[in-house]
């Protein structure tokens, strides 16, 4: 016997005909003898529809009062899903996260799980009920309402896995699996049979959708076991996420290439180069709660320098014209800005023993006459920033490079 975690996604509820689907699923783990805790999402578009139902009445909707308004979509599919089980003869209970006390910080619409109460579902559980939790919320110390940030279900899941250290947490979704890289893209991606969990967190920040960033860490940092799997097929192993250090297989070199358009890029030009001068630009820009991703500073010449960097497309006016105010105080001759780019990036702790993979990527680039703007790189991956016309073929062309479309 086992205990089971598993979150279904938007479409995996989306309708009446499919909660009764997610209760036969339930209900075979159940008769196999199995504990099982299911966490759900919304259904599709009903997260979309509340949010832009608080932005009809309030321009800048107040945060706490949208978390109480966002977390009723995933409080109406656990009622759906616990009468559904009923109907099968199980037992079954449904919970909010305040309810359960998933204890978050007071950090409204993106709060972090601080502390889960698993004692009374243990109980639960052990008089044989099926357990069905609302993903993607929380509750404060003070007993506000709060949620973990779009896609927050996934970190439900993982962090009830690890409060109540089940065997296996499985993520349903409407793929069947983590794919080399986005198939409506490159036709011909594959789903990985394993990735490790630094690939995968490399991955869910560089842009691949497929997990919540969170879930990953948590998954990391408590060693769960985590299977990403398709609820709309019966068979079929998913990607499991591993370890390094007890995956004793042959690793791919490249595992997978993840891009987002998400991004927007801002030059000075022409700063003093002198000390301090990174400080002056970006530390208004940290004060002002502004993500910065890639980072260039060029070499100086006659003592002026040029500096790049990028922040997320929604912050793109507002640094630019912060900085544009900032200009004359920081002595640049001017600022300018892009926010027709994109960032494609090659993922695989295969980089880590093998020489010349950047070198690959830049020809296969080069010879599709893609100029590369920015280049950054950590130990498993290699990001560049190009015109974001050109995004699609450059996944094309380094999906081939890399052989990515072969089984490894
Ligand atoms: N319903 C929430 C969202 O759409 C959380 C989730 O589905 O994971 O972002
Ligand atoms: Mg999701």
């Amino acid at each position: 016997m086992a205990l089971i975690i598993q979150k279904y996604g938007g479409t995996s509820v989306g309708s009446v005909e499919r909660i009764k689907q997610v209760a036969e699923r339930v209900a075979k783990f159940k008769m196999l003898g199995h504990q099982v805790v299911v966490v759900l999402s919304a259904m599709s578009g009903e997260t979309n529809r509340l949010i832009k139902l608080a932005h009809d009445v309030q321009s800048q909707p107040d945060a706490r009062e949208l978390d109480v308004l966002v977390s009723t979509g995933e409080q109406v599919t656990i009622a759906l899903l616990a009468m559904a089980l009923k109907d099968l003869g199980l037992k079954a209970k449904s919970y909010t996260g305040a309810q359960v006390r998933i204890l978050t910080d007071n950090a409204h619409t993106k709060a972090r799980i601080l502390n889960i109460d698993e004692q009374h579902l243990r109980t639960d559980l052990q008089a044989g009920n099926v357990i069905v939790v609302a993903g993607f919320q929380g509750v404060d110390e003070h007993g506000n309402i709060t949620t973990l940030g779009r896609g927050g279900s996934d970190t439900t899941g993982v962090a009830l896995a690890a409060a109540l250290k089940a065997d296996e947490c499985h993520i349903y979704t409407d793929v069947d699996g983590v794919y080399t890289t986005d198939p409506r893209i490159v036709p011909e991606a594959r789903r990985l049979k394993t990735i490790t969990f630094e690939e995968m967190l490399e991955m869910a920040s560089l842009g691949s959708k497929v997990l919540q960033i969170r879930s990953v860490e948590f998954a990391g940092k408590y060693k769960v076991k985590l299977r990403v799997l398709s609820s709309f097929q019966d068979e079929g192993e998913g990607t499991l996420i591993t370890f390094e250090e007890d995956d004793n297989m042959e690793q791919a070199i490249i595992s997978g290439i993840a891009f987002n358009r998400d991004e927007a890029k801002i030059t000075v030009l022409g700063v003093p180069d002198t000390p301090g001068v990174a400080y002056q630009i970006l530390g208004p820009v940290a004060d002002a709660n502004i993500d910065v991703d890639m980072i260039i500073q060029n070499v100086g010449a006659n003592n002026t320098t040029d500096f790049t960097f990028t922040v997320h497309r929604n912050d793109y006016a507002r640094t630019l014209q912060m900085l544009r105010d900032m200009q004359a105080k920081i002595g640049a001759r001017e600022v300018i800005g892009d926010d027709k780019i994109a960032k494609v990036s090659i993922v695989g702790v295969g980089m880590r023993s093998h020489v010349g993979i950047a070198s690959s990527m830049f020809k296969s680039l080069a010879e599709e006459s893609i100029n590369i703007q920015m280049i950054s790189t950590s130990e498993i991956k290699i990001s560049v920033v190009i015109d974001e016309k050109y995004l699609e073929l450059a996944v094309r062309v380094l999906h081939k490079a890399f052989g990515l479309e072969k089984a490894a």
